[in-house]
């Protein structure tokens, strides 16, 4: 990325991008875990993609029991730490509480789950352990993003050897590199990663499988394999000046402010991000908070049909950023340097077939000194196809596989979050690459081996809610009972 200046002093920056919520006293947390209601068929469970019994663990921190609030959260979701700070809450879990319903707000589920995660994180308290008894099975996980770290994690609780190869020079995926610095900082996700590594996990980074070790080989040496590669590079806009200085890739932005001191991050004066999505708001609210003057999102298209959610909206408001509707770019305009200055755009209508139609004459010229395209990635078809050749891919270039299991065309190939269900978020990929966990264990015929605890289905008065299924649970019968709600409801 091309040095722009920084904009401004390293403690104004660090206050701008300093987390955005606070976190929870116990005092706070007790208050708010006592509103709940504990409902006993609790939709909150089944907006959780990862099946978390939130009730329970809101529970025993009314009850003071953190560490067993914890070992809940992270039974059922092992980035629940991450997942507390990142997930769209509003939309999921909060968004299903009751409450809502009686015109109330919703129970903070995020901010309690925030408090009982960093509650054994802070004191270092290991609440997961691998089991004694071993598989022998090795199974080797390609990506250490969501999907590879959640499917680790379950393989080695069930007793499984589990290496997992990753071609960053850090593990965690999109945790580590790719979340904007106010919602979490990249130590939240090398902390969990931590915690899955001590439960026996060997984690391999540097290594891109296709180059320092080839497909064929990982297919030789393990007994299974789970891909969980994510999505490829973002894609390009595909107008004149698009090569310019000052012109990037809204991921590679965000992946800077994750690499080297904020102070040193560099940001134009005038940003504009093309595209209106999660990534479009992360970037331009970032910008803003590291001192961009101006701050443009353009859309194609109509706010109705934007894919940001609401409240990342209200935020890149809130933060002074500018939305342009309805507004697409036909050339980025560079100065004699081959520095970005401009975006020229014209006007679109969506007509009434949905078509997007440019309008005539109604050309306008936004200056810029920064320009980032936060328009879709691409899908990592072309790796699938030269490393896998007999993977079956469906036609948007994604993995085809059993929803339930994990499993592709291949039988010892199984494969989740981005790379399987084309771009969803940080949850939806743990709960796949937890399901296709126990699909690589039922493949290995190992389901006589307990499986790990999971939430029951049993009421909250006199329930086994929370405190764990003790009685060894065959692949199949977890099938029925976790993966067919999570899979409605994720
Ligand atoms: Fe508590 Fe709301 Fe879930 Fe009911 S729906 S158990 S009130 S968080």
């Amino acid at each position: 990325m091309k040095p722009l200046s920084a904009k401004l002093p390293a403690q104004i920056v660090a206050e701008n991008m300093a987390e955005l919520q606070s976190p929870y006293t116990p005092q706070e947390a007790a208050v708010e875990a006592s509103r709940c209601l504990f409902c006993f068929d609790a939709p909150c469970i089944m907006a959780c993609p990862t099946g978390i019994d939130i009730p329970s663990f809101i529970k025993k921190i009314e009850t003071e029991n953190i560490i067993g609030s914890a070992r809940t959260i992270l039974s059922a979701n092992i980035l629940g730490a991450s997942c507390a700070r990142v997930c769209p809450t509003e939309v999921l879990c909060e968004g299903a509480c009751v409450m809502v319903d009686r015109q109330r707000d919703p129970i903070k589920i995020g901010r309690l789950q925030r408090f009982a995660t960093d509650y054994v994180y802070e004191r270092g308290i290991d609440v997961l352990k691998a089991p004694a008894k071993k598989s022998g099975k090795r199974i080797a996980v390609i990506g250490a993003g969501p999907a590879g770290v959640g499917c680790a994690a379950e393989l080695a609780q069930l007793g499984h050897s589990v290496v997992v190869f990753e071609k960053k020079p850090l593990p965690g995926g999109l945790n580590t590199y790719g979340i904007a610095y106010y919602k979490m900082k990249p130590e939240i996700s090398l902390e969990e990663i931590a915690m899955v590594e001590r439960l026996g996990v060997e984690i391999r980074c540097g290594i891109e499988v296709g180059q320092g070790i080839s497909a064929a080989r990982l297919q030789q040496e393990f007994d299974a394999l789970f891909i969980g590669i994510g999505l490829g590079e973002g894609q390009a806009i595909r107008i004149p000046g698009e090569e310019l200085h000052g012109v990037h890739d809204a991921l590679d932005f965000i992946e800077e402010i994750h690499s080297k001191p904020l102070p040193e991050v560099a940001v134009g004066n005038s940003v504009i991000v093309i595209g209106c999505g999660n990534t479009a708001i992360d970037a331009i609210t970032q910008a803003k908070r590291l001192g961009a003057q101006k701050g443009i999102v353009a859309y194609r298209r109509s706010e109705a049909e934007m894919s940001a959610y609401h409240f990342e909206y209200e935020l890149a408001q809130h933060d002074g950023a500018t939305f342009y509707f309805n507004v697409t770019p036909i050339e980025l305009i560079g100065d004699e340097a081959g520095q970005v200055c401009a975006v020229k755009f014209v006007r679109t209508e969506t007509s009434k077939n949905g078509q997007l139609t440019l309008i005539p004459g109604s050309e306008f010229t936004e200056s810029a000194d920064m320009v980032l395209k936060a328009v879709g990635q691409s899908k990592q078809s072309v790796w699938l196809t030269q490393n896998f050749p007999a993977l079956r891919l469906d036609k948007r270039g994604v993995v085809e596989r059993n929803p339930l299991t994990g499993q592709t065309s291949v039988a010892h190939l199984f494969a989740g979050g981005d790379c399987a269900n084309g771009g969803r978020e940080v949850v939806n990929a743990v709960g796949e690459g937890k399901k296709a966990a126990h699909g690589i264990h039922a493949f290995l015929g190992q389901s006589d081996i307990p499986a790990p605890r999971q939430p029951s289905r049993l009421g909250v008065n006199g329930d086994a809610r929370g405190s764990g299924l003790e009685a060894p649970i065959r692949a199949h019968e977890l099938e029925k009972l976790y993966f067919s709600e999570a899979e409605h409801h994720g």
